[in-house]
């Protein structure tokens, strides 16, 4: 207990030191959450420093000939971890990319994969281009460009390293990315296992394009399954009339919003995009705002509701719960205090740093962290890695034998139902619930949601069940760090 102390005086030293504008980077700040658990571990010596280093970062400068010069653009891929592989993480592509960001979320997607048991270790990717400044056919000639470096050198491959879509990237690069491999691979039968996030005619999942933000919806759903939990967080009830707000209207937010908005009956009070926000007590229709975003490129001028241009003034409102879903380190030290949600659920990877964190915790705020709550997208492209190297639809061989046994005792029930008369009678709908036989979304998000649910008790067995751990950060880093201690293990390092 003395070392805690003493680590955590010194953490709190250092971030006083430190604070904004000079907040630790990004991957500074993921490892010093990392320290702060290594410290309540018992692991062999030397194993954290093992676990907590970048193994390789790849920086890859290449042209490509367009408009009648030659642009020069700067990428990277990171791996973190080795312990399991394939390595596996997104490619970014953003101005903001750089190296320090690409190895910060490669380490994430080790302690997330080990979290969520998705067999991969960690890895990610960046591109530094803003792709609203290029038409698709540029686009393609670019992201083509960039996998065959990649390629060449094995950091995308079926069994080394594959990626998926993240943050500016989607169904359409991932497409691209995968015919680029099989064109160079012309005789690797699982080529389709390269990347991930594919589009479902190409080799992609159903349900993979919503995942991630389906993940924050069931991570949510689970939180509210726990009196104990919702109690911590100064809360009550269920999801239902919560108030939300949501930063980013993008592939996480806006799913995220929809889905608990439409289906948990949450309303969904603020919306925050690069322009500003909108704001209204009733709650927003998250669809058309969506729809306005996509035509306009920003909320501005939509329809009636309140759109104020300070859009990071809205992480301080009051509600319920707050979706960080667009980038990182948008709760840090200069509007940490100011933050009013009891309850925050970190949809996009690092939206609060390291100093913000201990703000936060010490305010009673219960943080649902990064590697836990967007682990929707990792998993479901687990299942479609699965898919593309068995070659099979998920449901394909069962589903019609499962509907035909169902049809068994649907026909036993209708005889119980002719001959009990009024006494007795099925529910309406049973009979065309009962019958229809699983397909792969449905799989998909069984499996998914199984995923979330048993992710978080795992966490929060820790929680709850040591006095030195005070956050459900700390507790995640501690099942996941012990993850991959006992991989590293087991090779005999
Ligand atoms: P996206 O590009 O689809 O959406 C990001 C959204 O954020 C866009 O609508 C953009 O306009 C908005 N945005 C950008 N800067 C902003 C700012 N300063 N203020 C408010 N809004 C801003 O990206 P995404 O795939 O939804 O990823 C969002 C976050 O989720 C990232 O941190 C990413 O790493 C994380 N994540 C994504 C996935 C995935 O499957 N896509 C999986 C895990 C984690």
């Amino acid at each position: 207990m003395k070392y805690v102390r003493f680590v955590r005086t010194l953490f709190l030293f250092w971030r006083t030191m430190m604070s904004a504008p000079n907040e630790p980077s990004f991957r500074e700040s993921v490892d010093m959450m990392f320290n702060r658990a290594v410290a309540l571990m018992d692991l062999a010596p030397g194993l954290e420093e093992k676990i907590r280093v970048v193994n390789a970062t790849y920086t890859v400068r290449f042209g490509v000939r367009l408009r009648g010069e030659i642009k020069t653009f700067t990428g990277y891929r990171s791996v973190h971890s080795e312990h399991m592989e394939p390595v596996k993480g997104g490619i970014r592509y953003a101005l903001g990319v750089n190296q320090d960001e690409v190895e910060a979320l490669g380490a994430l997607m080790t302690y997330k994969c080990a979290l969520v048991e998705a067999p991969f270790g960690g890895s990610k990717g960046g591109l530094r281009i803003d792709p609203r400044e290029y038409n698709a056919q540029e686009m393609e000639l670019i992201t083509r460009r960039f996998a065959y470096e990649l390629i060449k050198r094995d950091l995308i491959n079926p069994s080394q390293n594959v990626p998926a879509p993240d943050m500016g990237t989607g169904e359409k690069e991932m497409a691209w990315i995968a015919d680029q491999y099989a064109r160079m691979n012309t005789t690797d039968i699982n080529a389709r296992a390269c990347v991930t996030g594919k589009p479902t005619h190409a080799g992609g999942i159903a349900g993979r394009v919503e995942a991630t933000g389906r993940g924050v919806q069931y991570a949510l759903r689970e939180f509210f399954r726990h009196p104990e939990d919702i109690a911590k967080a100064g809360l009550d009830g269920t999801l239902e009339g919560k108030k939300i707000i949501v930063q980013g209207l993008g592939n996480v937010g806006y799913h995220a919003a929809k889905f608990l908005r439409d289906e948990d009956n949450a309303k969904i009070v603020g919306i925050i995009e690069r322009d500003g926000c909108l704001f209204d007590a009733d709650g927003l229709d998250v669809e058309a705002a969506q729809k306005w975003l996509a035509n306009h490129g920003g909320l501005a001028g939509y329809m009636d509701t309140h759109f104020d241009k300070d859009g990071a003034k809205l992480l301080e409102a009051d509600c319920d719960i707050l979706i960080p879903a667009a980038l990182e380190a948008v709760i840090n030290m200069t509007n940490a205090d100011r933050i009013k949600a009891p309850l925050i659920i970190e949809a996009a990877n690092g939206p609060i740093t390291a100093g913000a964190d201990e703000v936060l915790c010490d305010k009673g705020i219960v943080i649902i962290p990064d590697m836990y709550a967007n682990a929707g997208g990792v998993t479901v492209s687990y299942f479609e890695w699965v898919k593309n190297l068995g070659h099979i639809r998920f449901g394909r061989m069962q589903r019609r034998h499962e509907e035909s046994r169902h049809q068994l005792v649907v026909d036993e029930l209708e005889r119980l139902d002719r001959y009990l008369g009024d006494a007795w009678s099925m529910s309406p709908d049973f009979k065309r619930k009962y019958l229809r036989g699983a397909d792969e979304l449905e799989l998909v998000r069984s499996g998914l949601d199984d995923t979330m649910r048993v992710a978080y008790q795992s966490m929060r067995e820790v929680w709850h069940s040591r006095d030195d751990v005070e956050d459900l950060r700390t507790a995640a880093f501690i099942v996941a760090i012990g993850r991959v201690a006992r991989s590293y293990t087991a090779k005999g390092l």
